[in-house]
């Protein structure tokens, strides 16, 4: 029922829900995931795997950056967007330094 005319909506119910999607379907509720989803092809892009290459890119570009800060590589940096998650870290600091190892043998433990 719609509150301005008092009549029921003509709009479709959405989502499985009993409702249209203005009246409280709700999809994010509803929706099946993971294993579930009929669009579920295989496990390669799943939260889980995207979460894990996103770290070991993020360990993957602290590393570069350590190298380069003691002159292990030549050539161009690494292209590209930076990935979720990774820190810049400032080499010439010590303490920064530091943290850029610790972080490195945390996330990849
Ligand atoms: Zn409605």
């Amino acid at each position: 029922m719609t509150k301005r005319t008092k009549q029921r909506c003509k709009n479709p119910a959405a989502y499985g829900c009993s409702s249209c999607r203005m009246h409280g379907a709700h999809k994010s509720r509803n929706v099946l995931r993971g294993v579930n989803h009929p669009k579920y092809r295989n496990g390669e892009r799943t939260r889980e795997s995207e979460e894990q290459r996103r770290k070991s890119s993020a360990i993957l570009l602290t590393l570069r950056d350590i190298g380069d800060h003691v002159n292990l590589f030549n050539g161009d940096y690494t292209r590209g967007r930076k990935p979720t998650g990774y820190v810049k870290y400032d080499m010439n600091d010590p303490e920064q330094l530091f943290f850029a190892i610790l972080n490195v043998s945390k996330l990849s433990s």
